[in-house]
């Protein structure tokens, strides 16, 4: 059995945005918990966590996980909504606890070390962070590049494979298909429609759960985000091509507040395609 947690499902706008007076947020600012959206991130309990946004760590409370579980970081990109090193700051005072807190008084369990994977932007962001803070303090992080379709060994259990987003023209960005086990999970946000490079190399799954980009809700779509329109399409496409189980579970995600409605109209329109909306705090359970 296998646990993928979505930690957040905004935009980079946040939902509602507290900088907007449209319908939507106005809306979504006096109602109930799942219309409050964190930046969008994801975690393959308990250890693969997707993205590291600023607002993680109370994303991550929200939940009910604790990342100190965490021994793999993959970032899709360097938007502000994807990748901060701000929450990995935060495990500065849990190691200095170790190494001088008495065992007797409060007893730590272990911090392991993490590997952040990522592309070049990433990959330079970190290193100058670890730069910064190293003079003072291990943090125990390691940083890997990632190209697109070379996929990496996490662990016994598990690949990652880096897959090439239609996202950005300055950075290369990246989804993800996570296998581990007899299961397989394709991450796909921040993207446009994908390439047909993309779809040849997605052939060799059999997904089991898809969670996708659905920024720009009812909406038309870019070629960095997709719509709820989109979504429809990729879910029949991978269906269509077997690339999708049958009985595979597709989640949409990276919602827009000014133009995606609220979580119950958003879930009555979807569950007619039987696309389920995603929320924060959202575990998703493959048996
Ligand atoms: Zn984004
Ligand atoms: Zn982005
Ligand atoms: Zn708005």
């Amino acid at each position: 059995m296998l646990r993928f947690v979505l930690l957040g499902t905004g935009s980079s706008d946040l939902y509602p945005s507290p900088w907007c007076g449209c319908d939507f947020c106005a809306h979504a600012r006096e109602s109930d918990e799942r219309n409050w959206r964190n930046f969008s991130c994801a975690l393959l309990y308990p250890d693969v966590l997707i993205d590291c946004p600023p607002d993680l760590p109370h994303s991550a409370l929200k939940a009910n996980v604790e990342l100190y579980k965490v021994r793999h970081l993959l970032v899709t990109h360097s938007h502000h909504d994807h990748f901060s090193t701000d929450p990995l700051l935060l495990r500065r005072s849990v190691l200095w606890a170790q190494k001088t807190l008495h065992k007797d008084v409060l007893p730590l369990p272990d911090l392991p070390p993490l590997t952040v994977y990522g592309n070049a932007k990433v990959n330079e962001r970190c290193k100058s962070f670890l730069k910064e803070v190293g003079s003072k303090y291990d943090l125990r992080i390691e940083v890997q590049k990632l190209k697109p379709f070379e996929p990496v060994k996490l662990d016994e259990r598990t690949k990652a494979h880096p897959i090439k987003a239609q996202h950005c023209r300055d950075e290369e960005a990246f989804l993800f298909v996570l296998e581990r086990d007899n299961f397989a999970i394709f991450y796909a946000t921040d993207t446009g429609w994908l390439s047909e490079e993309t779809f040849d190399y997605l052939r060799q799954f059999s997904i089991d759960l898809v969670v996708a980009d659905a920024t720009f809700g009812l909406a038309p779509s870019t070629d960095e985000h997709m719509n709820l329109e989109q979504i429809k399409e990729l879910r029949e496409r991978l269906l269509c091509e077997g690339i999708l189980k049958e009985d595979g579970k597709f989640v949409a995600t990276h919602f827009s507040p000014h133009w995606t409605p609220k979580h119950n109209l958003l879930t009555k329109v979807l569950e007619e395609q039987n696309i389920i909306a995603g929320y924060d705090g959202l575990w998703l359970v493959l048996a």
